[in-house]
């Protein structure tokens, strides 16, 4: 097909091969996740990657594999970097950016929003193609932010800010969105949260709830400890649903373009829960790359 970039070809490829039934396919997907490595510069509470007790070893796609999944970038449409792991540190990150802009593609970072160096600012304001920015949060104002994320969130909320006024002239190919993980100790500030968003002009926001299935302890940045089991959706499911609905009517209220909530816990459910202890993780992950570009 003359005029196609290789990622269209691929995409009018693999439609083709759909529609044509075809069992063997020459086509790649045209949307990839790359989880490229394990390494984050946060601890947060509830990261499965800091639980009490992990000793995975620190590693990174690298070598032929590495090499293999670089080569299919050209091809592929919509590429998000995700995982349990920051990409914006990333030794390979520029390098990486570079190649997605090459190709045209789109790109989509999910974000604990702690770096925003002017080399990050420059080449993701360069970036040729459509942006995908989702920060993570999971807190409306610092207390919450340092107990779960243990970091700086005035700085966080800068960066975004920075983002957001640097994008500025491109933010009809730019998507930014703001996530948070619903828990117990922070289900009141799920509405707040909303007026964050609307404060710092992003899209969106979108909300997760906490995995069920998970128990452990662990301390804080503000000396508590926080526990897994007693945080999750079913140690407060009717507050949680009065908070979803009430976050549901704010962002009607104040016009936010974009929101996506989890579904309200109902009475069936909700017995369930209180009969049985065993784990039922059917929820997002909890940790922040669990988002994507909506449209
Ligand atoms: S939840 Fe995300 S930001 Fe927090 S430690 Fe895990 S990977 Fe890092």
């Amino acid at each position: 097909m003359a005029n196609l970039r290789p990622s269209e070809n691929n995409k009018y490829r693999a439609l083709w091969e759909f529609a044509h039934r075809r069992a063997a396919v020459d086509s790649i997907p045209s949307m990839l996740n790359i989880a490229r490595s394990n390494t984050c510069n946060f601890k947060c509470v509830y990261c499965p990657d800091h639980r009490v007790g992990n000793n995975i070893a620190r590693h990174e796609l690298r070598g032929t594999t590495w090499d293999n999944l670089l080569a299919l970038v050209p091809r592929i449409e919509w590429l998000a970097f995700h995982g349990i792991s920051e990409f914006m540190i990333d030794r390979n990150f520029f390098d990486i950016v570079r190649r997605c802009g090459e190709a045209g593609s789109t790109l989509a970072i999910n974000t604990n929003g702690s770096v925003c160096t002017p080399k990050h600012l420059e080449a993701l304001t360069a970036y040729p193609g459509r942006l995908s920015m989702i920060f993570s949060l999971d807190a409306a104002g610092p207390e919450f932010f340092l107990r779960i994320r243990g970091w700086d969130f005035w700085r966080v909320i800068r960066n975004i800010r920075t983002y957001v006024e640097s994008f500025e002239n491109r933010r009809d190919r730019t998507w930014l969105g703001l996530s948070f993980v619903i828990m117990k100790s922070n289900v009141k500030e799920m509405l707040p949260f909303v007026f964050l968003a609307k404060a710092l002009k992003v899209d969106g926001v979108k909300y997760y709830r906490l995995c069920d299935g998970n128990d452990w302890r662990i301390s804080t940045e503000i000396g508590d400890t926080f526990d897994y089991r007693g945080e999750s959706t079913d140690a407060f499911v009717d507050e949680y649903n009065q908070e979803l609905e009430r976050t549901r009517r704010a962002a009607e209220i104040l016009g936010l373009s974009y929101l996506e909530l989890p579904a309200p816990v109902l009475e069936k459910a909700k017995e369930q829960l209180q009969e049985t202890a065993e784990p039922s993780c059917q929820e997002v992950s909890p940790d922040h790359h669990a988002g994507s570009m909506p449209g």
